[in-house]
Formats: C-alpha cells, structure tokens, sequence
C-alpha cells in the first residue's frame, strides 16, 4: 500500500463517518439512578419526572450507554 495515497484516503472516510453522526437523531435521556431508556421527544412522559437534567444525545451514543426506547414513545 502506498502510504502517500493511502493517508488521505483514510482522512475521507473518517470524516465522512464524522459528518453522518453529526446529522443523526437526536434523542433525550435523563441520568438518574433508574433512568434506562431513551426518548425522542424531550416534553415525553417518561422524562416528566426525571431528577436530573435532561440531555441531548445522538441515538447511538444512547444506544452504546444501554439505553432502550421509552415505552411511551409510539
Ligand atoms: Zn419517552
């Protein structure tokens, strides 16, 4: 493999990779002790009693923490 050639290959699809995660769902969730869902919709039923904060995450990176989809979301 030419190194030269191969570089700038590999900085295209790391930053293609970057720019589709960058447009992804985004999701809320809260972090409380027994918060272990995720939701698409921040004014949702499953987060009116959360204890924390409520905070903006991409799908995956809910999904890489655990996280399911909340039972209330259709
Ligand atoms: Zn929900």
């Amino acid at each position: 493999m030419n190194k030269i050639l191969f570089l700038p290959l590999l900085f295209l699809v790391v930053s293609s990779f970057i720019s589709v995660r960058n447009i992804e769902t985004k999701v809320y969730i809260c972090k409380g002790k027994s918060s272990k869902r995720y939701h698409y919709k921040k004014d949702c039923r499953g987060l009116s009693n959360c204890s924390t904060k409520i905070y903006e995450v991409t799908l995956s990176e809910a999904r890489d923490i655990g996280r399911t989809l909340c039972g209330w979301e259709d």
